[in-house]
């Protein structure tokens, strides 16, 4: 039954060489030929398939299907491919299946017509396009899954994948435009739709930023429309040249972080009237406790009506409360700075012996009173990196603890260590120590560990104070004691890390040098100053100065002509003056020539630390803060206007 024409020569020999299995069939379904690769793909030689019906090679339980559809191809042949878009299977000899591709064509022979079917294994990529299909259903299970809109734009700017979220954002041009439009189209789509029409901004300018932030993507692009809704727009672009676009609606993050902001707004505003608030208390409670410190001083000294012994004890009582309370206001008022963030720190390079040397100084005298020696050891001192004015604070509050902590007879020591980058400051004491139980909240404020009952003064602030301010240059504080044997405290500074120059402690020192030519019998002094019971203080002492002539001036303005006027050894300067205030009078003062070299000491009550950097601009020789205390003062004096 074989199909003669093909049976042999040149044209066997062609179908034997074709990649695909060939099998001719007649109009009854017999096989009439199979090439060589029918054997290789499905198991049977061609002997074996002569005169067989083509069902032979369809697996069983298709074959009563195969029948009907070879009769409507019979009725109709055509050059097509058999069941196309269907997954056709072939069964093998040995009963196996296999994937397949089939094409069909009639071929007209003298014996009739004949069809030929060319059969492809089709297994590898049925399986690629299985994997393909699985990968394609992750991906957009993924997409789907972002809670953001999503939208993959190619090379060519086509947007070619995106999620519901993003479809439903852009209203319209991405329902059918997948994998045709581009995404300037997309975005011109729903423009003009009115997605996105903004009372803020016009939909030029949208289109505008959008398309300049898509051709360069960096960083975030945010919009805001007209339903009050957020987006926050982040592109990033692909390996392949084209784009990510994740677009989330962050309305309520925004509304959040407006309200965040408001709310800080108003903690600051609060805080600001806050500080204020202490800024004028406390020029308000220590200008009254100037005239009550003052007098008190000078009726002490009053060397015409001597007052008795009694009087003088009262007295001391009288004067130790007031110092008292103006140390309280004094740290009340710095703590709350610190704790509303309002303190400043300038680091410097810092060197140690001079701030060691500057607290020593003034120390000393109330170690001397406390029968309690000072000792700096001596150590190799490498500057470190501070606020100066503010380590010798801490220092301050650690030696004069230490003093009052400490034992008569006893020691105070100031030890110098460096530990790596950092420089340990140790006070060391062999005073009373403190209790093991008070040891854990002694850095808190108001804690005194004892002592509240005790005869030593304290306010338990200081500390609290020296650990913020640690904390403010990047160190620490710590403290070690032995009840009944004595304490250290501690605190920790980092080294200024490279070998800059230092300003020279002889610039410093400079400042105080006075260009006074020789002292003549009396010394002017010119006392800027607008508060009654302040002047009236200022001359009593200056009574007790018969070297020296005081002359005041209620303003800074009558005050400048009068010194350019009578050019006096010495101005001493109240701050808070009406019109013109101190600072503005003295930066006149060093601006003209004939009064530059005049020193000018500021004496105010405003005890902030702001005031105080602000004096030290204006070039004060000397900042005083009210209550004035008269030894200091009379040392100011004899500093300033030593003949030299
Ligand atoms: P105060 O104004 O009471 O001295 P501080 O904050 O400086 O406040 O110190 C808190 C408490 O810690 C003190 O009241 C005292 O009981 C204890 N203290 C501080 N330094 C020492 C020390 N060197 N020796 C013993 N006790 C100390």
């Amino acid at each position: 039954m074989r199909f003669e024409p093909f049976a042999d020569g040149p044209t066997k020999q062609l179908i034997d060489g074709v990649p695909d299995a060939i099998v001719l069939v007649d109009g009854s379904g017999a096989i009439v030929l199979a090439n060589k690769q029918v054997e290789a793909l499905l198991g049977y030689t061609e002997e074996e398939l002569l005169g067989q019906p083509i069902e032979i090679l369809v697996p069983e339980r298709l074959r009563h299907r195969h029948v009907d559809y070879r009769g409507a191809f019979s009725r109709s042949p055509s050059v097509r491919a058999m069941g196309s878009g269907l997954m056709l299977t072939a069964q093998r000899r040995d009963g196996s299946e296999v994937a397949v591709e089939i094409s069909l064509g009639p071929i007209a022979t003298p014996n009739g017509v004949v069809t030929a079917a060319a059969i492809r294994d089709v297994t590898e990529r049925r399986r690629q396009a299985d994997e393909i299909r699985r990968t394609m259903w992750y991906l957009k299970s993924a997409v789907e899954s972002i809670g953001d809109a999503f939208l993959l734009v190619d090379e060519h700017d086509r947007v070619v994948l995106v999620n519901s979220t993003a479809r439903e954002l852009f209203d319209g041009p991405l329902e059918d435009g997948v994998g045709e439009r581009t995404f300037a189209e997309v975005l011109d789509g729903s423009l003009a739709a009115g997605v996105f029409d903004s009372p803020f901004e016009s939909r030029a300018s949208v289109r505008a930023r959008w398309l300049a932030y898509h051709t360069a993507p960096d960083g975030l692009l945010e919009l805001r429309d007209g339903g009050g809704r957020t987006l926050r727009i982040k592109e990033r672009r692909t390996a392949e040249g084209g784009l990510v676009m994740l677009i989330a609606d962050v309305t309520e993050d925004v509304m959040r972080e407006e309200e965040l902001h408001r709310a800080r707004e108003a903690a600051d505003a609060a805080n600001a009237a806050k500080s204020e608030f202490l800024a004028s208390m406390s020029h308000e409670l220590r200008t009254p406790l100037n005239a009550v410190i003052g007098f008190t001083q000078l009726l002490q000294r009053d060397r015409k009506e001597p007052l008795s012994e009694r009087q003088q004890e009262r007295l001391a009582h009288v004067r130790r409360g007031g110092e008292h309370l103006l140390k309280l206001i004094d740290e009340v008022l710095d703590l709350s700075r610190i704790e509303a963030g309002r303190v400043t720190i300038s680091p410097e390079p810092v060197e140690l012996s001079d701030v060691l040397a500057e607290v020593r100084s003034s120390l000393e005298p109330v170690a001397e009173r406390a029968g309690i020696t000072l000792v700096v050891e001596p150590a190799e001192l490498k500057p470190v990196r501070a606020d100066r004015t503010r380590l010798a604070q801490i220092l301050m509050n650690f030696g004069s603890n230490a003093i009052k902590y400490g034992r008569e007879g006893g020691t105070a020591v100031f030890r110098v260590q460096q530990h790596g980058a950092m420089v340990r400051l140790t006070v060391i004491d062999d005073g009373i120590g403190i209790p093991e139980t008070h040891r854990a909240r002694i850095f808190e404020p108001f804690q005194r560990a004892g002592q509240e009952a005790g005869p030593i003064e304290g306010t338990g602030i200081g500390l609290t104070i020296c650990k913020r301010l640690a904390e403010l240059m990047n160190g620490a504080v710590g403290f070690d004691s032995v009840e009944g044997k004595g304490s250290q405290f501690w605190v920790d500074v980092p080294l200024f890390p490279s070998a800059t120059p230092m300003p020279s402690a002889a610039a410093r020192a400079a400042i105080a040098e006075s260009a006074l030519a020789g002292a003549t019998t009396r010394q002017l002094v010119i006392y800027i100053e607008d508060n009654p019971s302040n002047i009236a203080f200022m001359r009593e002492l200056f009574d007790e100065l018969p070297h020296l002539e005081l002359v005041t001036a209620p303003t800074a303005e009558l005050g400048i002509e009068l010194v350019r006027a009578r050019k006096p050894a010495l101005v001493l300067m109240d701050i808070n003056l009406p019109g013109m205030s101190g600072i503005e009078a003295t930066r006149r003062l060093a601006s003209w020539p004939e009064t530059s070299r005049i020193p000018v000491v500021a004496l105010t009550a405003a005890a902030m630390t702001r005031d105080t950097a602000r004096a030290a601009s204006a070039g004060f020789h000397r900042y005083l803060t009210k209550p004035v205390m008269v030894d200091e003062l009379v040392k100011v004096l004899e500093e300033l206007l030593a003949p030299g």
